[in-house]
């Protein structure tokens, strides 16, 4: 009997083997397994952040910084090693200022944003000197307290909710009513006030959605973007020393996605803010621009080894049991921001560009229950006990954005992959 399979992601090409063994930072997926002491494990490539990095900046603007949202991967050797890469960091929570202090990033380029901080968090922001993104009127008024308490100027930016989404973007974070940001018409008055109570003001944060393939859906949110900086400007009467236009770049995770052409982007972004400050945005003359990304600096970078630990049947259908799950990467089981459950690119590592077997696979956890299915009936090689299965776009969204605690189960171990093929556990 045949049975029909379905279509996986596209595995990111620059990923090879040698001899039918996956590598990973140049080392066999099999070799860093027993470095890591035990299976599961996230592997991340330095080699490919550098790639992805300097790919970027090839093609931006010189006057636009590229900031990483380091909720995407928070693993310390990776933040210390994208410290050296990038312009800024961008954070959420005081737990990721500390680990951003810890990677060696200068206080003065890190931005805080986030709904929902804390006085402790607003405090600890302003004695380290981090540009805090102000997300409300009633958040401003808190810092402005603490501020003058402790007799320290804060440093802010002001969040605007735009009245316009990135088309297309997996998750919407603009438009409409959101608890993200200050409405558009209210934001140039906020700026007002600050500057007027002595606060260093930054400038504006305008992020419009996540996870987007659409390149002209980007260009377009892009060319809004710096037009709404320009005009919140003028309102508030003040030259913003930096504008972060948010990001919003998506990463191929499932079948039928293709990657994002950046170059294009990146001469659009150029032209956007050339004619802005050639036309109704002048009062940009001066100001620097950033882009902030997560996924799409580090997804690519990670692969989630998981070994095989029963493969077994029933009613006709195989299933390859393996010692990970959604407790490390719930992304791939389909039950982090997805409305249809979709496969994630995977493969068998130790057979890694060999020949389908006839009968579809699913790739199954260790977690008693049926969400448990990081691959779904796809067409792998025949799947045999200790094999170890690699699930690609692991770097982003992993580790940390899986609910580790969940049935008992040990944490993954994380190994960041130097380029001369050492690693670095934590
Ligand atoms: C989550 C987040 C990002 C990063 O999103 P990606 O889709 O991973 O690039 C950037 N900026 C803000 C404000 C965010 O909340």
């Amino acid at each position: 009997m045949t049975q029909k399979s379905k279509a996986m992601g596209p595995i990111p090409p620059a990923y090879a083997a040698e001899e039918g063994m996956l590598l990973i930072g140049g080392r066999g997926a099999a070799a860093l397994a027993d470095e890591a002491g035990d299976t599961p494990l996230f592997a991340y490539d330095a080699a490919m952040l550098d790639a992805r990095v300097a790919s970027l900046a090839a093609v931006l603007p010189d006057r636009c910084d590229i900031h990483y949202a380091m909720k995407a991967n928070p693993f310390a050797p990776l933040l210390r090693h994208m410290a050296g890469l990038v312009d800024g960091f961008d954070i959420a929570s005081v737990g990721e200022l500390d680990r951003a202090l810890a990677a060696g990033v200068d206080p003065a380029h890190i931005s805080f944003a986030g709904p929902g901080k804390r006085d402790a968090e607003l405090a600890v922001a302003l004695e380290q000197g981090v540009t805090i993104h102000l997300e409300s009127e009633g958040e401003a008024r808190r810092l402005l307290a603490l501020a003058g308490r402790t007799g320290r100027t804060p440093r802010v930016a002001v969040r605007v909710n735009p009245d316009f989404d990135l088309k297309g973007s997996g998750m919407r974070m603009g438009g409409g009513a959101k608890p993200f940001g200050v409405d558009a018409d209210r934001a140039a008055d906020l700026a007002r006030a600050m500057i007027d109570a002595g606060a260093d003001w930054r400038g504006w944060h305008i992020f419009a959605g996540s996870q987007s393939l659409d390149g002209a859906a980007i260009i377009a949110m892009q060319a809004q973007t710096v037009a709404l900086a320009a005009r919140l400007s003028d309102a508030v009467g003040a030259a913003p020393p930096l504008v972060n236009l948010g990001g919003g770049f998506g990463v191929p995770y499932f079948p039928g996605d293709t990657a994002l052409d950046i170059a294009p982007i990146g001469t659009a972004l150029g032209e956007a803010i050339g004619a802005a400050i050639a036309g109704e945005g002048a009062i940009l003359a001066d100001s620097r621009f950033a882009l902030e990304l997560g996924r799409w600096l580090v997804a690519e970078a990670g692969v989630y080894l998981t070994r095989v630990i029963d493969v077994k049947q029933s009613h006709g259908e195989t299933f390859a049991v393996v010692d990970g799950g959604l407790h490390h990467q719930l992304a791939a089981s389909g039950n982090f921001g997805t409305v249809v459950r979709r496969n994630y690119p995977v493969a068998i590592a130790n057979r890694f560009g060999q020949p389908a077997a006839d009968q579809p696979v699913s790739v199954v956890g260790c977690l008693c229950t049926p969400l448990d299915r990081l691959a779904d009936q796809v067409l792998l090689p025949p799947v045999k006990e200790g094999d170890l299965v690699a699930i690609f776009m692991a770097g982003a969204y992993g580790a940390s954005a899986s609910p580790a605690s969940f049935l008992g189960h040990e944490p993954a171990v994380q190994m960041l992959v130097t380029g001369d093929g050492d690693y670095i556990l934590d």
